[in-house]
């Protein structure tokens, strides 16, 4: 059972507007702003402003509109970086303690702007 989202995490605090954040974007249902602590040139958290969790929670509970809205922003944001080019970019997401999640907000990773290495580290 997943647990319940918890409305004291950074990003809700950023959504209420407790927090400033360096906005790249903002629609109806998405915000997107750059990482605190950039691990590539170009290193930018995409989050809807609805509260979900992560990944799962997102595509199993959002409106048709929220999803088509939180998409395109990130693709919007992807062109307006130049990431679209034959270089590429990166786009993940983090869940729970297997993959590491800090922040209980579901938000994607968009990272560009060198060779990002392999995906995962061997241990
Ligand atoms: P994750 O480990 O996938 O949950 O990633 C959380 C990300 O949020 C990390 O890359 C942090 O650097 C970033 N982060 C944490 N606090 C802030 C903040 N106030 N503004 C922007 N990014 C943040």
């Amino acid at each position: 059972m997943s647990k319940p989202y918890d409305p004291t995490n950074v990003f809700a605090r950023i959504l209420r507007g407790e927090i400033p954040n360096k906005t790249v974007l903002e629609t109806d249902h998405t915000l997107a702003f750059h990482d605190i602590s950039a691990q590539a040139p170009v290193h930018v958290l995409v989050i809807p402003k609805g509260a979900y969790i992560d990944f799962a929670d997102f595509a199993a509970h959002a409106s048709p509109e929220e999803l088509v809205d939180f998409h395109r922003a990130a693709a919007s944001v992807c062109d307006m970086l130049g990431l679209t080019g034959p270089e590429g970019f990166r786009a993940i997401t983090n869940a729970g303690l297997h993959g590491m999640q800090e922040v209980p907000h579901y938000h994607l990773h968009i990272l560009g702007g060198r060779v990002l290495g392999r995906l995962v580290e061997r241990p």
